[in-house]
């Protein structure tokens, strides 16, 4: 028996005992490449955990965070309302959380919400551009480097 094989994009193989990834590509990129102000499109609730509350139908990133345990996205929703953002693991589909809020309005808690699949709205915040090459900053790297001025396009 030698090792096993993983696909071309890192996911887990489908060999007997592993369940198929159902995360989706567009679902990656949002926790991949997520960013503070990208809209985020909720294309399909997958899986309704608390069902008394709906799930907005699009958010913005106000915050992106590193975790041990991978990314992790605050976001705002059109009602003021703040959830969080999760990716649990490979076989599943993203982490919806909402805010508990106690009686002054400030939060307590995230509850989840919902299994979400998501994509990132490419249009509508639009991505900013790089004040070294005038190019959309669509990837971490760039925008992390041109915030300390060394665009990878200039440099
Ligand atoms: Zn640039």
């Amino acid at each position: 028996m030698v090792g096993f094989a993983f696909s071309a994009n890192g996911d887990h193989g489908t060999k007997e005992g592993f369940r198929h990834p159902t995360t989706d590509q567009s679902s990656k990129s949002v926790m991949l490449r997520g960013e503070h102000q990208d809209e985020i499109q909720i294309r399909k609730v997958e899986q309704k955990i608390s069902a008394d509350h709906p799930v907005p139908k699009s958010v913005v990133i106000k915050q992106r965070t590193n975790t041990y345990y991978g990314p992790k996205l605050l976001a705002v929703a059109e009602s003021g309302k703040e959830y969080l953002l999760t990716a649990p693991g490979p076989n599943s589909h993203l982490l919806l959380w909402m805010e508990k809020l106690n009686q002054q309005g400030s939060r307590t808690s995230w509850v989840e919400l919902a299994e979400v699949s998501g994509q990132l709205a490419e249009n509508k915040v639009g991505y900013h551009l790089c004040h070294q090459c005038n190019k959309p900053l669509k990837t971490m790297e760039h925008r992390r480097l041109a915030s300390v001025g060394q665009c990878p396009n200039i440099s």
